[in-house]
Order: C-alpha cells, then sequence, then structure tokens
C-alpha cells in the first residue's frame, strides 16, 4: 500500500518528492519532470475549496496571464494543470528558501545589503504595476532566494490574493496581519497600496529583526494596528537619512497619504535606475579577478595556507570527508579575512580563493553526503533498537525524539539551523545520560549513537558554513564593489 509517492499528490509527468513549505493556502513540493531533462520544479498544490466560489474560472484566466510573465525577480510560473480537488502551479524551483529564514539566520541584514534586495523587490513591483497586478500577500515567506550561493530575489505567490479573501466563512482573518496595512484589517477596504506598506515592513524586518507590530499576545497586536501614532524607528542600528526616510513614508499609515508607486521606485534608496544588473555586476567581479592574478598579491600567513596544503592532499588520497573538514577550516580563516582586509587587490584575490575553495568543498558535499545517506540508514536502525531498550527511560526517549526530529529536519532544505540546533539540544542530553549509564548493551548502544549524531552534527555544521561563506563573499562583492561597478560601467 505505501509505495514511493504515498501520501503525496500525482501529477502527470512529474514525479513529486519532498515538501518544500505551506503556505497559507497551499502546499508546495519539490518534483523533476519525467521528461529526459529531468528538470527540477516546484509544484504547488492549491485545494479548490480554499478559493472564493466563483474565481476558479476567472483564476484559470488569470494563471494563464501569470505564465506569460518573464522577470528575472518573479519567479517564473511554467505550467499548470487541475483536477476535481486541486489546481497545479508548476514552478521554477528556488533553491535559497524564503527571505525570513535568510534574515533571521543573520538576526538582521546590512543596509547595504537590505538595499539590493530591496531593489531587486522594487524592480519586480515595478514591473508588475506596469501590468496592473497587486501582490497583495507580500511577506517575507513569500519572497524566495534563487540559491545561497548566488542568492537572487524572486517574488512569488502573486496575482492570486484578489480571488481570496483575507477573511475565511467565519470571519477569521487569514495569513499574518503582521505585514498587512492596517487599511486592509481595519476597514476592509483596500487596494494596491496595501503593496507598499507591506514593502516597507519587510524592509524594517531586514534591517531591525522584527517587523514593527511585532507583539507577545493578540491584544497587544490589535492595539498597535488600530492605533493612530507613528511607527517609530529604532535608533540603532545606525542607518542613511534615506533608509530611514524610506522606511517613514512607506509605513504611513494613512494609505492617501503614503510614498506613491512612482516615488517608491525613483526614491533615492531605491535608486531603480542605477541598480546594478546581475550581469555588469558579474563583469565587473571578473574584471577585478584579472588584475588580482598580476602577482602583486601575496599568500596568506601559515595556518590557513597549511590547511589547504593538507586538504588538497586528503582530497588527492581520496579522503572526501577530511578534505571537506580541512576546506572548511580553511574557510574559517579566509571569510574573516574578506571582512579585515584593506587593501582591495588583497581583498580580491582572497575572495577568489574562497570561490575556489567553497567550489571544491561544494563538490566534496556531494561525494560525502551519498556516503552520509548510508550512515543515516544505519543510524536509524541504532536508533530504533536503543528506544526498544530504552521504554523505561523516559528522559533517554524523549532525547531520542528529538535526535530524530533533527533528522527528519535535515531532509527538509534550508533547515540545516534548526536541525542543527536540535541535534544539539539531543546530544546534551544524551552525552548526560551516557555518562550515567552503566556499562553493558545499551550503554555500547548510546555510545554509538552519540558517535553518530554528533558526526551527523558536524557535517551539518560544515554544510551550514560552505552556504554561509558563499554568501559572505557574494555579499561583499555587493557592498565593496558596487562603486567600482558604477565607475566601470560608465566607463565603457
Ligand atoms: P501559499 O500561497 O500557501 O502561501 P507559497 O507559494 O507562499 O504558498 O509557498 C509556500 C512555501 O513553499 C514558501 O514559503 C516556500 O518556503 C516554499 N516555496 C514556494 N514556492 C517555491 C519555489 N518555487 N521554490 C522553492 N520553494 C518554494
Ligand atoms: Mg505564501
Amino acid at each position: 500500500m505505501a509505495g514511493p509517492g504515498w501520501g503525496l499528490p500525482r501529477l502527470d509527468g512529474f514525479i513529486l518528492t519532498e515538501r518544500l513549505g505551506s503556505g497559507t493556502y497551499a502546499t508546495v513540493y519539490k518534483a523533476y519532470a519525467k521528461k529526459d531533462t529531468r528538470e527540477v520544479v516546484a509544484i504547488k498544490c492549491v485545494a479548490k475549496k480554499s478559493l472564493n466560489k466563483a474565481s476558479v474560472e476567472n483564476l484559470l484566466t488569470e494563471i494563464e496571464i501569470l505564465k506569460g510573465i518573464r522577470h528575472p525577480h518573479i519567479v517564473q510560473l511554467k505550467d499548470f494543470q487541475w483536477d476535481n480537488d486541486n489546481i497545479y502551479l508548476i514552478m521554477e524551483f528556488c533553491a535559497g528558501g524564503d527571505l525570513s529564514r535568510f534574515i533571521h539566520t543573520r538576526r538582521i541584514l546590512p543596509e547595504k545589503v537590505a538595499r539590493v534586495f530591496m531593489q531587486q523587490l522594487a524592480s519586480a513591483l515595478q514591473f508588475l504595476h506596469e501590468r496592473n497586478i497587486s501582490h497583495l500577500d507580500l511577506k517575507p515567506q513569500n519572497i524566495l532566494l534563487s540559491s545561497l550561493e548566488r542568492p537572487h530575489l524572486k517574488l512569488a505567490d502573486f496575482g492570486f490574493a484578489q480571488h481570496m479573501s483575507p477573511w475565511d466563512e467565519k470571519h477569521v482573518l487569514r495569513g499574518s496581519p503582521l505585514y498587512m496595512a492596517p487599511e486592509m484589517v481595519c476597514r476592509r477596504q483596500y487596494d494596491a497600496r496595501v503593496d507598499l506598506w507591506s514593502v516597507g515592513v519587510i524592509l524594517y524586518e531586514a534591517l531591525f529583526g522584527q517587523p514593527p507590530f511585532a507583539s507577545r499576545s493578540f491584544s497587544e497586536l490589535e492595539e498597535k494596528i488600530r492605533s493612530n501614532r507613528l511607527i517609530e524607528l529604532p535608533l540603532r542600528p545606525q542607518l542613511s537619512l534615506d533608509c530611514r526616510d524610506l522606511l517613514q513614508r512607506l509605513l504611513e499609515r494613512d494609505p492617501s497619504r503614503r510614498i506613491s508607486f512612482q516615488d517608491f521606485f525613483a526614491h533615492p534608496w531605491v535608486d531603480l535606475e542605477h541598480m546594478p544588473s546581475g550581469e555588469s555586476l558579474a563583469q565587473a567581479v571578473r574584471r577585478l579577478m584579472e588584475i588580482g592574478k598580476g602577482g602583486l598579491i601575496a599568500d596568506p600567513p601559515i595556518p590557513q595556507t597549511a590547511l589547504v596544503v593538507e586538504a588538497v592532499k586528503k582530497d588527492q588520497e581520496g579522503d572526501a570527508a577530511a578534505a571537506l573538514s580541512l576546506y572548511c577550516k580553511a574557510l574559517d580563516f579566509f571569510v574573516p579575512a574578506l571582512h579585515y582586509e584593506v587593501d582591495a587587490k588583497r581583498k580580491e584575490a582572497i575572495k577568489a580563493k574562497v570561490g575556489q575553495y567553497v567550489s571544491r568543498a561544494e563538490e566534496l558535499k556531494a561525494i560525502v553526503s551519498s556516503s552520509n545517506q548510508a550512515l543515516l540508514r544505519q543510524g536509524t536502525t541504532v536508533q530504533e533498537l536503543l528506544r526498544e531498550m530504552a521504554r523505561d527511560k523516559p528522559r533517554l526517549l524523549a532525547a531520542l525524539e528529538v535526535a530524530s526530529a533533527a533528522m527528519a529536519k535535515e531532509e527538509e532544505t534550508g533547515k540545516e539551523r534548526d536541525a542543527l540546533d536540535l541535534y544539539q539540544h539531543s546530544l546534551g542530553e544524551l552525552l548526560l545520560l551516557l555518562a550515567a549509564e552503566a556499562p553493558g548493551r545499551r550503554r555500547e548502544l548510546l555510545h554509538t549513537e552519540v558517535q553518530n549524531l554528533m558526526a551527523r552534527a558536524e557535517y551539518l555544521k560544515e554544510q551550514i558554513k560552505i552556504k554561509e561563506s558563499h554568501w559572505e563573499a557574494e555579499s561583499l562583492d555587493k557592498e565593496g564593489l558596487s562603486e567600482s561597478v558604477r565607475s566601470s560601467c560608465t566607463l565603457q
């Protein structure tokens, strides 16, 4: 009965795999095209019953329009299908998770990074605005990242909300009021301008770590939404005046006094006209790297170089796991150096090295990961045995429960940090229990289990580091090089 696809919807031409996430109306799965291309896509399943009655038909027409839309910062809708219960949207797959996750793993984003993202979001909104399409459900969870290596923002989940009332049949608000414009929550009368409010909330959250109406209780939240007070901006971190001005004008409660779309696109902090395109940025980086090869750059001093030499040696010997962890240790030195190095040419040289190590580390990761899958299966057997032997030990059972939750989390894309937290939590408990355990079979198993989990946690840590190093190098491009990008573009 329980075949491999058990519990997953079936869809012509695709093999559905893991669940990527679910939002207010839908569940999204990763899938492969059965065609030889084996193209990876994301398939969003929307239950027809969550739609307003009359709108299924309209919706299908609208989807046809959305299918024609192509923009670098909008998730592409490739195709759609439907059956009695669901509508299936076949979309471009975004491997980098969503903006909410991205912000919260970093706590806050530096103004320069937030600005690049804001420009990308604004260019998507401008494109939609010109075509008379509003989003109406803008929030960090609906903004995806193409990949963590080269994060480009992709707006998702648009052109939909107008078919779905923000209130369900029982007049309960769907979705999160944290991002909804006050007029949407209070007056139930709203138009495209709610999107500008939401942009303000997203920017606020990116810069300060939480949305302006973050509250501890519902009544507190309600009070904040209904109040007429000006939205106050925290004094820290320090931000440019332009940035503060934009926030204040987006977060204007009265839609008629809120910044207009045109003024938003032209605002000096957004400055869409001078937004560096992906192309020119990449070109400029390449050019700068060429200069770096001129032999002007000395190698960085000893410890990191030694680590790399050792990593290369292990790599040649075929010990992928050891090589991977040495590369990761080396990254520990190189990535901070990216920030501290003041000489532009040296900085570029280091960046090139980081790029090299990260790409090799990624290849190694793929190799290690397949042998890890085998280990993971072995680990499950040990865990099952141990669970049998722990029936009378609730504390041990609970810790094992956390460990298997960690393993499940690890299977989800973009959830590495959560998985690591769970591993660390269960390891803390298991180590204490191991210390108290009398010698015997159970102790042996417990010992093996702890070792397995530690190995997995280490592996995860490395994965996270690879991703983040890549991101750091990337964001540095955007921060540090944008000036050179501009000058090199105007020189041409
Ligand atoms: P809903 O309409 O239910 O809010 P979304 O389109 O926002 O559905 O998708 C829900 C979640 O699924 C997103 O927050 C994201 O984590 C994941 N997801 C959606 N689309 C994609 C995609 N194209 N690639 C990768 N993950 C996606
Ligand atoms: Mg959503």
